[in-house]
C-alpha cells in the first residue's frame, strides 16, 4: 500500500508539533522517522494510524483520502515500545488475539488460526516458546511476538514506534538484522520511528530525518549520510569536527589552517563552518610548513581495526576526534602529546547566508 501526507499540521494548544509536513512512502517500502526527541515523530505515525487527528491536511492511503477512517478501517499492525502482550495469555494466544476479536464473518476458523500463528511463530523463530507466557521472556523475545501479532491481522501497512527503543544494544543490532530480513520476506509498507541514527541508516530504504515539526530532509540511507541538507542533518548523522572561519573563492580559512574545499567553490563567500566527519580526517607526522592542521595528540583508543584519536588544535586548543585504521595507528608509532598534521579529505562547507548556522 502506498501512503501519502499532504500538509499535515498539528497544533498542541500553542504548541505545533507537526507544521505542513508532506511526504510519500512507496508500496513496500521500509521509512525510518528519524529526528531528536519532541520534534514529531511519534505523532506523524499515529496520525497515519488514525490514531490521532490533524488539524490540518490529509492522508493517503493507495491513494483514497482516508482522513476520516477509523483506525480499524485502516487496516495496520502496530509495535510499540513497550511491548504491551497480554501477560495472561500464552506467546500463542497473544499472537491469534487480532484473529479471535475479528467479527464472526471475517473471523478464520479453529484450525486456519491455529496453523496462521504456527506459521507466524516460525517466521518470528520463536515457534518453541509457543506456551510459554510474556513475563518468562527476554525483551528481544517479546519484541518478536509483538510483532508476530501485529502480522497476524496480515496489514497492509506496519508502523512500528520505537520497537526495540527499551532493548539493550547488541539485542537492538541483532533485531534491526532481522526486521530487515522479515520485511525483504514481507514486503509490507512499514514505518518506524527511531531516534538512533545508526538503526536508521542500517535498515530502512528511505530514511525522514525530522527536526520541530517538519522535515529536514529524506532519501535514502546514502543520500542523506553523504549528501546532508543542512547544518543539522550532518550533526545528527554521527559525529562530526567543525572548523569555524571564513570561506574566499572556495577557501576556508579557520585560525592557522586553510581547507580547500573546490567542489564549494560556488559557495557564497562569507563565514563558513567546514564539516569534517572522524573518519574523513588524514593524520599524518608533523612537518613545519605542511598542509593541514597542527594538532596535539591527547589520548587515543586503539582497540579493535579502528583507533580513535583525541586531538588538540596547536592554534586555539579546539579538540578534534579522529579515527584512522588501527594499522596506521601502529605504522605512525604515535606517543600521546606527539605533534600531528590533520589534513580532511572530505567535508562539508556550510556559509551562513544571514540565518545563522
Ligand atoms: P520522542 O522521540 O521523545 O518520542 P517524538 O519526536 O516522537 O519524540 P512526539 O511524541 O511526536 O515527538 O511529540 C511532539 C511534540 O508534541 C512534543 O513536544 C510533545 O511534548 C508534544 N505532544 C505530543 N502529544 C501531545 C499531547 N497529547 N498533548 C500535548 N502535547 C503533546
Amino acid at each position: 500500500m502506498t501512503i501519502e501526507v499532504q500538509h499535515i499540521r498539528k497544533q498542541f494548544g500553542q504548541f505545533t508539533a507537526l507544521d505542513d509536513v508532506s511526504l510519500k512512502f512507496a508500496d513496500g517500502e521500509l521509512t525510518a522517522l528519524l529526528g531528536p526527541s519532541g520534534c514529531g515523530k511519534t505523532t506523524l505515525l499515529r496520525i497515519i494510524a488514525g490514531l490521532e487527528y490533524p488539524d490540518a491536511g490529509r492522508v493517503l492511503l493507495d491513494g483514497d483520502d482516508a482522513s476520516n477512517r477509523h483506525v480499524r478501517e485502516r487496516q495496520v499492525g502496530f509495535v510499540f515500545q513497550h511491548y504491551a502482550l497480554f501477560k495472561h495469555m500464552t506467546v500463542f494466544e497473544n499472537v491469534a488475539f487480532g484473529l479471535r476479536v475479528k467479527p464472526r464473518k471475517e473471523r478464520p476458523s479453529e484450525a486456519v488460526i491455529r496453523e496462521k500463528v504456527k506459521k507466524l511463530l516460525e517466521l518470528v523463530q520463536l515457534d518453541w516458546i509457543a506456551d510459554r507466557y510474556p513475563p518468562q521472556l527476554s525483551g528481544g523475545q517479546r519484541q518478536r511476538i509483538a510483532l508476530a501479532r501485529a502480522l497476524a491481522v496480515e496489514p497492509r501497512v506496519l508502523l512500528l514506534d520505537e520497537p526495540f527503543g527499551a532493548l539493550d544494544a547488541k539485542v537492538r543490532k541483532e533485531l534491526r538484522r532481522w526486521l530487515r530480513q522479515l520485511h525483504d520476506e514481507l514486503h509490507v509498507t512499514s514505518i518506524f520511528v527511531t531516534h538512533d541514527q545508526e538503526e536508521a541508516l542500517e535498515v530502512a530504504d528511505q530514511v525522514v530525518l525530522m527536526n520541530k515539526g517538519h522535515i529536514e530532509q529524506l532519501g535514502t540511507p546514502g543520500d542523506v549520510y553523504n549528501h546532508p541538507a543542512s547544518p543539522f542533518v550532518y550533526g545528527f548523522l554521527g559525529n562530526v569536527n567543525l572548523f569555524h572561519g571564513r570561506v574566499n573563492d572556495g577557501v576556508l580559512a579557520s585560525g592557522d589552517a586553510t581547507f580547500h574545499a573546490p567542489q564549494f567553490a560556488d559557495v557564497k563567500n562569507g563565514e563558513g563552518i567546514a564539516y569534517v566527519r572522524p573518519h574523513d580526517l588524514d593524520v599524518e607526522r608533523y612537518v613545519a610548513g605542511g598542509e593541514g592542521v597542527a594538532v596535539k595528540l591527547r589520548r587515543a583508543h586503539a582497540i579493535g581495526p579502528l583507533a580513535q584519536l583525541d586531538l588538540e588544535r596547536a592554534d586555539n586548543a579546539q579538540i578534534i576526534e579522529a579515527v584512522i585504521p588501527n594499522e596506521r595507528y601502529r605504522e605512525l608509532g604515535l606517543r600521546d602529546g606527539e605533534t600531528l598534521l590533520v589534513k580532511p579529505r572530505r567535508m562539508h562547507v556550510f556559509v551562513d547566508q544571514g540565518e545563522g548556522i
